[in-house]
């Protein structure tokens, strides 16, 4: 007996009818039996529970499945697995339920669902939790790509119905849908749900922007559609006397897109011309190319309207990454002013609209070369693969950088095309033909003339590399290179010489203390990293390898004694840039060590600040500062992007002393437990944290923390405050070494 009055169970049934309605007409021999299957057991598994809206909460399902089939264009597997996305997350039923009642494929898929969570559901640690997610993302996408189609799907109803949400948790889910969803749903082809998704975040983010340039647009759609038919009419009236069977639609550029051009070209709505794009989609005539055809079209187009010299773009002949395919031209319509013509044929025109299931349907299964696509899919799985051991945030800057941007092609001198992201030099390319030819790289030869291997491409370059033998990466290259293949190859030959290095540092080391009728052991390290003021083992031993290190007042080092473990206490003072904005109540100058002060600080996680190095705070909130060292990358960008986000600091000694001390804790991974201990930390006086790490798995967390304290007593009571807190289970403090 379901739990929905007969009201509810009406709509809930009307829904999936229309489902199964358009899946029926465009698969007549299709599963229908499968997804009836699903949602039957989604529906039974949802019932009773409701939206935050207050619909059925498989209203939700049922319109991701309706997406995944309508709109992506995806089979029966895919709509059956869009059909039970939430019923392992929100129900009973665990995976191997779903595995056992379908087939593994679908359980997988649902698995890959259900391990991808929002951002707002995770626990975020030190801001990167969004940067992890997406990496899995990337990596269940790199498995099955349904996945990820089916997950923006999901996005893309959220979206839709983001109106139910509290506020908060609509900026950060328009946040996330910007930043990650529409560039992938870009990436990937699907250029209608790109186009909404990036509308409805700025929709959430900029209510009052959106709807100014929304009414904008609609107040000047009359005027502009009297000028496309003005300016169609005649080239309608020449592609029928030609008997192209076509179509001529009227493209209006989205709320979104026109603001991002405001704001780009710095310029007012008035001055933004290409509102409104003309698109000739035609059926094309046996016997001849589609390509041919776009290109008689473009003649007729052209033979009526003046082309724009220099506007032409020819995705035909080469497609763009994505997949899309097309001839752009601008020409010049009525009154003087520039329209864009888009030309595509049936197929153009779906692979444009639904991109990579489309893609599947003309390639029609069998086995031809590989797509851009498929390209671009083996690189994310590179990327990935090559990412092991950078940060996630590391991990997704590489990734915008080179997955996500625009393109250049450029040829071999045989006339063999490849496609990298705008701004990749040389050396990039050299890595992209081949590893060896990469590392061996000492500049290239573009249409003929000699440049370094830092030269930046341009589309349309004819690139010979030229090696050396002799030649291997240096430390720079990975300045120079811009693509995370690239990168990646550089860093592995660099980190292996940096192994080599750290072996040979320490053969001398263990020679030297030889001489010493000593052996390496960890108080004796301990008593070097102190002395010669090393972070690690590692560090010392490449510094003695490479010889920078030449133990000089070995026999004093090995004499010192555990009091050197005291270190300095520090002051950090906070300067506001500006004095006159109260956005952030900031004293003038603040001492956040001060017995009195409210501001937490927690050091960033990028670049590990400690006393001593130069640094900046941003504020995150009213209550904390990250502070970051002032030539830390990320520093740089937000002070470029967010300036009054930026306060100035600057560490001040103190005479008392402080001594390193560190706690490990265990416990279960509960929502919050993180934010409670930081809490804790952070109201204790007296304590500067050096590190603060977390690392949770299976439901438990393991952590660790190093701060400075002036005495005991402090740790003490750290302990006991973090004992109290729900969740932890262990908590305990280590001696340092
Ligand atoms: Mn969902």
């Amino acid at each position: 007996m379901s739990a929905f009055n007969d009201q509810d169970k009406t709509l809930i049934q009307d829904a999936f009818d229309q489902l199964l309605d358009h899946y029926n007409k465009i698969n007549p021999n299709g599963k229908q039996a499968l997804i009836k299957k699903a949602f039957k057991l989604a529906n039974n598994a949802h019932d009773g529970m409701r939206r935050r809206s207050g619909e059925p909460y498989i209203m939700h399902p049922i319109a991701v499945a309706t997406i995944v089939s309508k709109e992506i264009g995806l089979g029966a597997t895919s709509v059956s697995a869009a059909l039970l996305h939430d019923v392992v997350e929100d129900t009973d039923f665990s995976v191997e339920d779903i595995a056992e009642r379908f087939d593994d494929t679908i359980a997988s898929i649902v698995d890959g669902l259900t391990k991808i969570k929002t951002v707002t559901e995770g626990k975020e640690i030190g801001g990167s939790m969004q940067a992890e997610n997406f990496k899995k993302l990337l990596l269940t996408m790199s498995e099955d790509f349904r996945v990820v189609l089916i997950k923006i799907a999901d996005r893309l109803h959220n979206m839709r119905t983001l109106d139910s949400m509290p506020a908060r948790k609509q900026y950060k889910i328009a946040g996330e849908t910007l930043f990650v969803y529409a560039p992938l749903a870009h990436r990937l082809g699907l250029f209608n749900i790109k186009t909404e998704l990036e509308n409805l975040s700025f929709k959430y983010e900029h209510p009052e922007q959106y709807a100014e340039v929304e009414k904008k647009i609609a107040d000047s759609s009359q005027y502009r559609h009297e000028l496309f038919t003005q300016l169609t009419a005649p080239i309608a009236e020449r592609l029928e006397k030609l008997n192209f069977d076509f179509e001529i639609k009227e493209r209006i550029k989205s709320v979104y897109s026109v603001w991002n051009k405001m704001q780009k070209k710095q310029i007012p709505f008035e001055e933004i011309y290409d509102i409104t794009a003309i698109r000739i989609i035609f059926k094309p005539q046996p016997g001849l190319s589609e390509k041919i055809q776009c290109w008689n079209i473009y003649t007729a187009v052209t033979d009526v309207h003046k082309p724009k010299p220099g506007r032409l773009r020819d995705w035909v002949s080469s497609p763009k990454g994505n997949g899309y395919e097309a001839l752009h031209a601008t020409v010049m319509g009525p009154q003087g002013r520039w329209f864009e013509v888009q030309i595509r044929s049936e197929r153009m025109n779906d692979i444009a609209e639904r991109g990579y299931a489309a893609h599947w349907k003309y390639k029609g299964g069998h086995e031809d070369n590989e797509t851009e696509l498929e390209k671009w899919v083996k690189d994310v799985r590179d990327l990935l693969e090559q990412s092991a051991g950078s940060s996630a945030i590391e991990f997704v800057d590489d990734f915008k950088r080179n997955l996500f941007s625009e393109e250049i092609t450029v040829f071999t001198p045989k006339g063999d095309m490849y496609t990298l992201p705008v701004g990749a030099t040389a050396l990039d390319f050299a890595f992209d033909i081949h590893t060896d030819l990469g590392i061996h790289c000492i500049g290239a030869k573009i249409n003929n003339k000699l440049v370094p291997i830092s030269y930046v491409l341009q589309n349309g370059d004819q690139v010979e590399i030229l090696t050396s033998k002799k030649q291997k990466p240096q430390l720079s290259w990975t300045e120079i290179a811009i693509t995370g293949k690239a990168k990646s190859r550089i860093k592995s030959v660099l980190k292996d010489e940096f192994r080599a290095t750290i072996r040979q540092g320490m053969r001398v080391l263990e020679r030297e203390l030889h001489d010493h009728k000593l052996a390496i052991n960890s108080p004796i390290l301990n008593k070097l990293l102190r002395f010669y003021n090393m972070p690690n083992k590692e560090e010392l031993y490449f510094t003695i390898g490479n010889g920078n290190n030449k133990l000089q007042d070995l026999d004093k080092a090995l004499s010192t004694s555990r009091k050197n473990k005291m270190v300095r206490s520090w002051n950090l003072n906070l300067f506001s840039r500006r004095k006159n904005k109260n956005e952030f109540s900031i004293k003038d100058k603040l001492a956040l060590s001060d017995n009195e002060s409210k501001v937490n600080y927690n050091v960033a996680e990028c670049c590990n600040p400690i006393p001593g190095d130069n640094v900046v705070g941003v504020i995150e909130s009213d209550e904390e500062i990250i502070l970051h060292r002032r030539d830390c990358p990320n520093a740089i960008k937000l002070m470029a992007n967010q300036g009054e986000k930026i306060v100035d600091a600057e560490w001040t000694s103190e005479r008392k002393m402080a001594f390193l001390s560190q706690i490990k804790l265990t416990g279960f991974d509960r929502m919050g437990v993180v934010n409670k201990i930081s809490k804790v930390i952070s109201i204790e006086k007296n304590l500067n944290i050096r590190q603060f790490h977390f690392d949770a798995h299976d439901g438990v967390f393991e952590g660790r923390i190093l701060f400075y304290v002036h005495s005991t007593q402090t740790i003490n009571n750290v302990i006991t405050e973090i004992s109290k807190i729900k969740g932890v289970h262990t908590v305990v403090r280590v001696e340092q070494g």
